[in-house]
């Protein structure tokens, strides 16, 4: 179960409409499961023309390469990550821990996508070294532009999980 209090959820809400057609995203710590802090994150490919995301040869980005058209649509955001290692120095310093990613899906139901599965994945591939809690992933859809619908996710195994988002 996460909860996220109101005034965080309808933050995280005007955030992803601020941002439309582009994907947010942000970071939520807190403690066991109940959000306490949030942190809007620059999507850095939001930013980005076609052009210069050709030039951007960071290393995990010249995976997207290697992606189809759709799967690179699909992606449409990529945490800069320059904020989320200070993100995560606030978070320590607080004595709080790393709840959860929430990124938004402006026109696809709040599920997560093949990419953001295989993101999810390669984060836990380097999770552990970096002694960071295990994340759950929140999404925000836009597809009902007037009734925004917020899920979250235990990713594991390749696996996407529906866990009980409260918001009361
Ligand atoms: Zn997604």
């Amino acid at each position: 179960m996460l909860h996220i209090p109101p005034d965080i959820l309808r933050d995280m809400v005007d955030h992803a409409r601020a941002l439309d057609p582009n994907e947010c995203c942000g970071i939520l710590a807190g403690k066991d499961g109940q959000v306490i802090e949030h942190y809007r994150i620059t999507n850095i490919l939001a930013k980005m023309n076609d052009g210069e995301l050709a030039r951007f040869d960071q290393a995990k980005l010249s995976d997207l390469q290697q992606l189809t058209p759709d799967e690179r649509a699909d992606i449409a955001f990529q945490m800069d990550a320059r904020e989320m290692s200070m993100a995560q120095k606030d978070i320590r310093n607080k004595g709080l821990q790393l709840q959860a990613f929430y990124h938004s899906h402006t026109s696809s139901p709040a599920r997560p996508s093949m990419t953001d599965i295989k993101i999810a994945m390669e984060f836990e591939s380097y999770r552990e070294k970096l002694n960071i809690a295990e994340p759950l992933h929140v999404i925000i859809s836009l597809e009902n532009k007037a009734n925004p619908d917020t899920r979250a996710y235990r990713i594991q195994a390749c696996q996407a999980t529906e866990v009980e988002v409260q918001t009361g």
